[in-house]
């Protein structure tokens, strides 16, 4: 690894924050949920033209050799055993635009979904750092594709709520489960890992124990995965060994896929 891409001689540069010699634009791209061509015709175009790429750790090795001409760099919380700090990001993307005319800051699925955005977009903004964004297939979007399932089923759900109850240090209380509660659909974002909470949760709160679950792993590539359970089951999750990214997806529109799926099923082109 080079000094430049430990990152510590930008990091420790001065006046980082000041609107002085920033040339370049920062492009914050959605790199869709997985599969390379998942990702929009636009981001492909931006990825082509990038002098420096800061990407995540899960991003498709095909979506980055689209960026053949750019430094590439993988920060963010897969990518070691320490999560690259958020600060220290917003920092690097600053900097670069000094040094570079197009910078890509690429995050899995959609970049203003869970994914710390407006963190980096104060930062440019303070920076005086022009920036676009480039939005892209979010996870839930490939899951309901993945299993054939409507999440807006007509006569059964009419809304849908993206969820995480994941709430970091010093944050303000979520109110993730009244809107699972409230919305027809729920789709939990990171929350595998906490599946015996949030089935209690819910439970607690008055959802009924045999409202319909999928868990679908790896939506869009070909390991994809999904179990089928109901919600007081929910807690069996750790039991399936899920490695890759998951969502938990709730709600009575779910109901249709015993008849489709046994209980857990590979669903991608691995399966085969
Ligand atoms: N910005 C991303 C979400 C980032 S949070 C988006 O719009 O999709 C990361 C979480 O997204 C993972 O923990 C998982 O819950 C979900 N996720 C991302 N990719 C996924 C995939 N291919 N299949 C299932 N869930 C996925």
């Amino acid at each position: 690894m080079t000094a430049n891409e430990s990152g510590i001689d930008e990091f420790s540069s001065p006046d980082t924050m000041t609107t002085k010699h920033v040339r370049g634009r920062v492009y914050l791209v959605g790199a869709g949920p997985g599969a390379p061509d998942l990702i929009t015709l636009r981001a492909a175009e931006v990825l082509k033209r990038a002098d420096i790429v800061f990407h995540d750790a899960l991003v498709h090795s095909e979506v980055l050799a689209l960026a053949s001409c750019a430094d590439r760099i993988a920060v963010g919380k897969r990518c070691g055993r320490f999560a690259t700090a958020q600060q220290f990001i917003n920092k690097r993307l600053v900097d670069a635009a000094r040094k570079h005319q197009v910078v890509v800051r690429l995050k899995g699925g959609d970049p203003m979904l869970f994914g710390r955005a407006q963190e980096e977009i104060a930062a440019l903004r303070a920076a005086g750092v022009e920036y676009e964004i480039v939005p892209g297939v979010t996870a839930a979007l490939a899951a309901s594709a993945e299993l054939g399932v409507s999440l807006t089923q007509r006569g059964v759900a009419r809304s849908v709520a993206f969820v995480t109850a994941r709430v970091g240090a010093g944050e303000r209380a979520s109110a993730w489960a009244d809107a699972a509660l409230q919305a027809d659909t729920a789709v939990i974002y990171m929350g595998v890992g906490q599946a015996q909470e949030i089935a209690s949760t819910l439970i607690a709160r008055g959802m009924g124990p045999d409202m319909p679950v999928a868990i679908v792993e790896n939506a869009s590539l070909p390991s994809a995965r999904c179990v089928t359970l109901c919600l007081a089951e929910l807690p069996l999750a750790a039991a399936h060994g899920f490695t890759g990214p998951a969502l938990i997806m709730v709600g009575a529109a779910l109901a249709v896929l015993p008849d489709v799926f046994p209980a857990t099923v590979s669903l991608g082109a691995a399966a085969a």
